[in-house]
């Protein structure tokens, strides 16, 4: 196990240069959604054929499929074989389905997990893809790294470095080290086609909300010019909220464990607020595919304009590209998008303004038609309400008329799929 040295002199191990394939048995073990090694992630197609981490993130999602005391990362089928799944994956269109690599259980720049990464890149671009390629780390990422990325004719990578200003190392061992703000320097002087972006996540209170930590964060964006910055919460759920009650940190959010992410209104405005009043002219964004899009400058895959208040505060000209793509797709057009990917083309759909209202489809499912149509297509018992982004809805306080439209969604809908059975 290698060892990355912080700078209080204290060191973290990150895990093996070379890595081994996990024994079958070890693997049989596995929750499912781990063993998964292509998931259909909002953010774009998911490929994480390596698992296991050292880095020790207190608020890291593989608490929730008991994957956190695996620290060390290991293949779960050769890489060869993964790009093959990745390119023959039902929901894998080339030039157009954005993917994301290794962003479930590593990070993709550990040392024994970086060669891998470039494996997939390389084999991508020599194949001539253009797909948007996300990359999210808070790992050391060097100028010769940059010259690899550069080296990318085809595929659109983006790097987003999750940086939030937090210093408890008890919630991030790797923050004190300082390794996130140095990756961030060199990718941003060292990028020209290559896209960075500040992940500024998780924004949690008492955490990283104080002004001094947010300004912090923002004069790091302004000096570095990173191409965006994009913001978001925390995962509150109880297998992580309880290891890090357990640590003696300090959980602001109650028992209402959550299946989204947290970041109450008013953070929100505070926020926008910090931003404004900085003044900084690196753009902020709301949603992880606007900030990747922005900078691409192509329409947000997610088709987030038909949310329409999550837009406030994006630039004028992005918000042109995003109206002039935007289009909700007709009922025959949801219906041979259901049938392209194998799914069942009889399940209960209404397309709606900005959305279409689906349910019982999956999450999965309503990320791969929302990718192809590049329009929000919505789980009826999710609601995404008005203010709330599609974010959790803890925080926010719903009003009669909020509550009442929940309730027709739920009517519309089931009359809708009543008519069908007629
Ligand atoms: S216009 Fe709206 S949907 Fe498009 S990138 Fe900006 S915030 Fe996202």
């Amino acid at each position: 196990m290698t060892e990355t040295t912080l700078t209080d002199g204290a060191s973290i191990p990150v895990g093996p240069r070379t890595l081994a394939v996990m024994p079958a048995e070890q693997q049989a073990e596995l929750d499912p959604y781990m063993g998964q090694i292509i998931t259909n992630r909002k953010s774009g197609l998911s490929l994480n054929h390596i698992i296991g981490c050292p880095l020790d993130c207190g608020y890291c999602v593989r608490h929730f499929w008991g994957d956190f005391d695996n620290k060390t990362p290991q293949l779960l089928v050769t890489t060869e074989e993964a790009v093959e799944m990745l390119a023959g994956h039902e929901a894998f269109a080339p030039h157009t389905t954005p993917i994301q690599l290794f962003n479930k259980a590593t990070d993709p720049m550990l040392p024994g997990v970086k060669p891998h990464t470039f494996a997939v890149l390389e084999e991508l671009d020599r194949q001539g893809l253009r797909n948007l390629v996300l990359i999210i780390t808070r790992f050391h990422v060097t100028r010769a790294d940059m010259e690899r990325f550069e080296a990318l004719a085809n595929v659109r990578v983006t790097l987003l470095f999750t940086y939030s200003g937090i210093t408890d190392s008890r919630v991030e061992p790797i923050a004190k080290s300082q390794a996130t703000v140095k990756s961030i320097e060199t990718a941003a002087a060292h990028r020209r086609r290559t896209k960075v972006i500040l992940y500024w996540r998780p924004i949690t209170p008492g955490w990283n909300d104080d002004p001094d930590t947010m300004r912090n964060v923002l004069d790091l964006a302004d000096r570095t010019r990173v191409d965006a910055l994009v913001f978001t919460g925390y995962y509150h759920k109880q297998e992580n909220a309880t290891y890090l009650r357990d640590l003696g940190v300090q959980v602001p959010y109650a028992t209402d464990y959550q299946r989204r992410k947290v970041l109450p209104e008013e953070l929100d405005a505070k926020v926008v607020r910090a931003w404004r009043k900085h003044g900084t002219g690196v753009s902020l964004f709301r949603k992880t595919s606007c900030g990747v899009t922005y900078a691409h400058q192509v329409p947000d895959y997610n088709g987030h304009w038909g949310v329409p208040e999550l837009c406030d505060i994006c630039p004028a000209a992005q918000r042109r590209i995003c109206a002039d793509d935007h289009r909700a797709p007709s009922q025959d057009e949801f219906r041979a998008a259901l049938d392209c990917f194998g799914y069942d083309t009889d399940a209960p759909f209404l397309v709606e303004g900005g959305h279409v209202l689906t349910h019982a489809l999956g999450e999965q499912r309503r990320y791969a038609l929302q990718h192809r149509l590049r329009f929000q297509v919505w789980e009826v018992d999710h609601p995404h309400l008005h203010r709330a982004h599609g974010r959790t809805l803890a925080g926010y306080t719903l009003s009669q008329d909020e509550q009442r439209q929940l309730d027709q969604a739920r009517e519309r809908l089931a009359a809708a799929a009543r008519h069908e059975d007629d």
